[in-house]
């Protein structure tokens, strides 16, 4: 029998999930298994806030892909995907093409700008590890030339972040302990600095549970960053931002970086392949496959599927991802084996955000959880996900182990 090539694109969360559990059920002779990452090394997306804030180095989010794979039954290839032509079933990469019998689409998010004028030119987003270094790197730009401007502009120590939803307040959070050490680095005095949160909706964290809202928001104000609330941000330029304060009335916000964290879509090549989707998103079938496409699985950010509960889609998350990689894998198998697919129901276990190092709000197992107690699951959670993919090598050489600050 002809041995199948399960052909996996992206090494995010989903996509190296189901690499390792296909790794761990097949034998070497059973498949040719390839994966294909754009870069030598997976980044915890979870940590881009950190990494954008200066909290944490961006080598600390990334790890080998080598690390985590056994060459003996996977091949990767470290390749650029350029176009998916899910009907001649060949895969174009700026390196070569590959054809596929199983293919596994798992290319992540990007940021959303809404099709609001200057976003994509004048605002910085997190997306990747790349651009949470170049964030970092333009805010200690701005620092550092205020500092020895002879004529100083204020403005460049304005930092706007436009989005109040888990990542622009993880990232108020790392900011409200980093502008200290910044000033302190670039002599610059902290009253100068002022950090804006800009959110469309008449709440921050919409749909969160108020109290833990609540909390967030005292911390961040105590921390000094401001939050002008249900004042979309209309407009970027090269100068800041336009933020519309009622019907017809626009305060302009002139600001040195603008960090747009106000949502994600999945990845713009889903667009080009004629599977149908909503922002580059496909509402994947019940077992995880692109409809109409028997061969084709989608995981991740880039797949979509409706909690019925709510009739409204389940959030793109790491922890849905890394499930969907472990169902992808099994499912395969399955049709290998000439067996049925099963569906893929999520389990929420809840969601923890960060605020800073030491502090979190969160919702685990139905339960409220703030400060300490949350910060130290919010880091638990972070290592089991570097366990589930590496093992306990990969968790002691990159885990957060400073629990209890
Ligand atoms: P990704 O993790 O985005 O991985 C996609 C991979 O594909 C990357 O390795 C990328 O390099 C690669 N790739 C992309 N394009 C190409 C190409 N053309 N060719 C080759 N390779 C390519 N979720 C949680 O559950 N908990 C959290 O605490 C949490 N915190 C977050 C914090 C931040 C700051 C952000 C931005 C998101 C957070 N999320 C969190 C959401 C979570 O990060 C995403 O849902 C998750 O990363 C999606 O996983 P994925 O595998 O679909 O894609
Ligand atoms: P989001 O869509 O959850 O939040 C974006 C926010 O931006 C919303 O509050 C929205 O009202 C606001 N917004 C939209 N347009 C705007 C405008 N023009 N001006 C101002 N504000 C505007 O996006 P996100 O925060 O990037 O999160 C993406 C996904 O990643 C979500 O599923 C989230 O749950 C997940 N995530 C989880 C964690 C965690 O669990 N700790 C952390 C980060 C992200």
């Amino acid at each position: 029998m002809k041995r199948p090539t399960i052909l996996v694109l992206g090494a995010g969360y989903g996509g190296l999930t189901t690499v390792v559990n296909l790794q761990k059920s097949l034998g070497a002779d059973d498949a040719n298994i390839v994966l294909i990452n754009k870069n030598e090394y997976h980044y915890e997306s979870t940590w881009l806030h950190e990494a954008a804030a200066g909290t944490m180095s961006p080598e600390s989010v990334r790890y080998d892909i080598k690390d985590v794979i056994n060459s003996n039954k996977v091949k990767f290839v470290q390749a650029e995907v350029q176009a998916i032509d899910v009907t001649g079933k060949v895969v174009t990469t700026n390196v070569g093409t590959h054809t596929y019998d199983y293919l596994v689409i798992s290319l992540g998010f990007e940021g959303e700008t809404f099709g609001i004028p200057g976003l994509d030119k004048y605002a910085l987003s997190m997306a990747n590890v790349k651009a949470a270094r170049q964030i970092r790197e333009h805010i200690e730009y701005q620092f550092a030339t205020w500092s020895t401007e002879e004529v100083k502009d204020d403005s460049r120590l304005t930092i706007v972040v436009g989005g109040a939803g888990f990542t622009g307040i993880e990232f108020l959070g790392e900011l409200g302990n980093r502008v200290p050490e910044l000033c302190k680095e670039f002599d610059v005095p902290q009253e100068k600095v002022r950090v804006l949160c800009v959110e469309a909706a008449p709440m921050v964290l919409p749909g969160f549970d108020p109290e833990l809202v609540d909390y967030a928001v005292r911390h961040l104000n105590s921390k000094g960053i401001e939050f002008s609330i249900g004042t979309p941000v209309v407009e970027a330029t090269p100068e800041g931002v336009n933020i519309k304060k009622g019907e017809d009335v626009f305060e302009f916000v002139k600001a040195g970086t603008v960090v747009w964290a106000a949502g994600v879509r999945g990845n713009r090549l889903i667009e080009e392949t004629g599977i149908e989707n909503m922002r580059a998103r496909v509402k994947v079938d019940k077992d995880l496959r692109a409809p109409g496409y028997s061969d084709v699985f989608i995981v991740g950010d880039c797949a979509l599927m409706i909690n019925e509960a709510v009739n409204r889609p389940f959030p793109p998350t790491a922890q849905i991802a890394m499930q969907q990689g472990d169902m992808c894998a099994n499912n395969i198998i399955a049709l290998m084996k000439g067996e049925p697919t099963s569906d893929f129901t999520p389990d929420l276990k809840g969601s923890v955000c960060s605020l800073g190092d030491s502090d979190a709000i969160g919702v685990v197992f139905g339960k409220k959880v703030t400060g300490t107690k949350a910060s130290f699951m919010k880091k638990m959670i972070d290592n089991r996900a570097l366990f589930m993919i590496g093992g306990l090598g990969l968790t002691l050489k990159k885990g957060k182990f400073n629990l209890l600050k």
